[in-house]
């Protein structure tokens, strides 16, 4: 048995247990210091930024706390961008698997009646960007009224974004009870304000930056005017050979220009910015994470707080406009323990922002001279190579959690009234098999999913073959 220090404290077992799956072994500062007053139901401010964990600082409270068998949400966690909504409600819905917690997320650009559907479904924890949400409140479609836990996240983005306003209007929708969490990489005096005014004796939590830059982080510069920068770029990821590599720019525009340069000289990449399509740019995320292509392209908004734990390299094709942000995007390598490079592109009038970066670091950026084109060839070679073979992909996170479980489709659904009690008593009526058997079940017009866990899918699928669910034998496979 893996020793798990979450045991400590004394978290319900499923929850335990998806820990371990997840390989969350050891709390990290931030979970260690909101977690306790967050499971007594305390309001906190925490100051902390991503990767530290932040997230499942408020998850692992809200799953634990979470009483399964209510049918309204328990949770509303606020996220300022539509890719964060996605990944937060991903680490709740890891975090909540074997206790079979429901996450619904909603935020624009993607359907408002889909959304809607599923909200009327049981939903433990709702996840969303504050537009949508409030638009599902003021059209009857999400009902907070008995939400418990409201999660305000990244605050400070939220301000930038000019979300606030809606922030406050989503509160006037919760019961008067309730517990708020705070999370904010900076505390600027109108988050601080909103703090004060909303949250009564919150607890406050400050997790300080290590150090403005670590020194697991090699920083490296070019002087380069921009005509020529393309052509540098191209060497230093021929020199480079980057494994994971993301290359921020400042505007969408040069994001665009830059992604179809690089697919032209036939390197695979992917790129994010605030004006790609929503789909597309989780599915641009996902396969980012999965490595079916190494290098990606982004704007800073686009990419904020987004996790992606393997970077090793980080090239500022533009020079970011403030010391924080050239922080910020660095810090995205050399993370838990691992070594980084970072590479920054700067011409003769950005150099006054270089020496307030390193006087703001504290640390100096090494001046490279490009190499000639004929020292780099056999390198050159060997990247080109290596963009044609194809890596196998990395399984995604919560994979974990699919071998013991298997995930079945069940013809019927709300048009021919199939309600999830149907379901689960023709399901427990088969030996060997019980309630905490069943998974996560999700009636759609005229189909149903149903999860079941504990390997004991083929058991099940075998069964239903000839049992009939609503007096009926249904089409029964297996969907994954
Ligand atoms: P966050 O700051 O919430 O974006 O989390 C940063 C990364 O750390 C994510 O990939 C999490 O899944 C991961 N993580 C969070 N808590 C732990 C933990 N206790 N042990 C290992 N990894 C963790």
């Amino acid at each position: 048995m893996i020793k798990n220090e979450f045991a400590t404290y004394k978290l319900n077992r499923d929850v335990l247990e998806a820990l371990t799956k997840l390989k969350y072994l050891t709390p990290t500062e931030v979970q260690r210091k909101a977690i306790p007053p967050a499971l007594d139901n305390k309001n906190i401010v925490v100051k902390s930024k991503t990767g530290s964990g932040k997230t499942a600082a408020f998850a692992i409270p809200i799953v634990e706390n979470v009483v399964w068998e209510e049918n309204a949400p328990q949770a509303l966690v606020l996220e300022p961008t539509r890719e964060l909504a996605y990944q937060v409600k991903d680490e709740v819905f890891n975090i909540g698997r074997m206790k079979r917690i429901k996450v619904p997320v909603v935020f624009g650009g993607a359907p408002f009646d889909k959304q809607a559907l599923s909200l009327k479904q049981k939903s433990h924890v709702v996840v969303g960007t504050p537009g949508r949400v409030l638009d599902h409140l003021q059209k009857g479609t999400l009902d907070i009224s008995q939400v418990k836990y409201f999660i305000i996240d990244e605050a400070d983005l939220m301000l930038d974004m000019g979300f606030l306003a809606d922030v406050k209007e989503i509160m006037s929708y919760l019961p008067e009870k309730h517990t708020t969490m705070l999370f904010s990489a900076t505390l600027p005096d109108e988050v601080d304000n909103l703090a004060n005014e909303y949250m009564s004796d919150p607890v406050k939590i400050m997790i300080e930056d290590e150090t403005v830059t670590q020194d697991t982080i090699t920083q490296l510069g070019y002087e380069v005017e921009n005509e020529e920068k393309f052509d540098l770029l191209l060497d230093v990821l021929y020199e480079q050979s980057p494994e994971y590599c993301m290359i921020f720019c400042s505007t969408r525009e040069m994001v665009n220009v830059l992604f179809r340069q690089l697919k032209k000289a036939r390197i695979r990449c992917g790129m994010l910015h605030g004006m790609v399509d929503q789909m597309e740019r989780l599915t641009t995320i996902d396969d980012f994470r999965q490595g079916k292509f190494t290098i990606l392209i982004a704007t800073d908004v686009a990419a904020r707080g987004i996790d992606f734990d393997t970077i090793t390299h980080v090239i500022n094709y533009d020079m970011p406009n403030a010391k924080e942000t050239y922080v910020h995007r660095i810090g995205r390598t050399g993370r838990n323990g691992k070594t980084g490079t970072a590479i920054t592109f700067i011409n003769d009038r950005e150099k006054r922002l270089q020496g307030l970066i390193e006087e703001y670091t504290n640390a100096k950026i090494t001046m490279c001279v490009p190499k000639s084109r004929e020292e780099l060839q056999e390198k050159k070679q060997a990247f080109l190579q290596k963009q044609k073979i194809r890596q196998p992909l990395k399984a995604k996170k919560g994979a974990v959690f699919n071998k013991d479980i298997m995930k079945l489709s069940i013809g019927g659904g709300r048009k021919s009234k199939m309600r999830a009690v149907d379901i689960v008593g023709t399901i427990c009526s088969i030996n060997d098999v019980a309630a905490e058997d069943i998974g996560i079940i999700d009636v759609r017009d005229s189909l149903t999913y149903v999860e079941i866990l504990n390997g004991k899918g083929k058991i099940v699928l075998d069964a239903l073959q000839n049992k009939p669910i609503k007096a009926k034998i249904r089409k029964v496979r297996m969907t994954r």
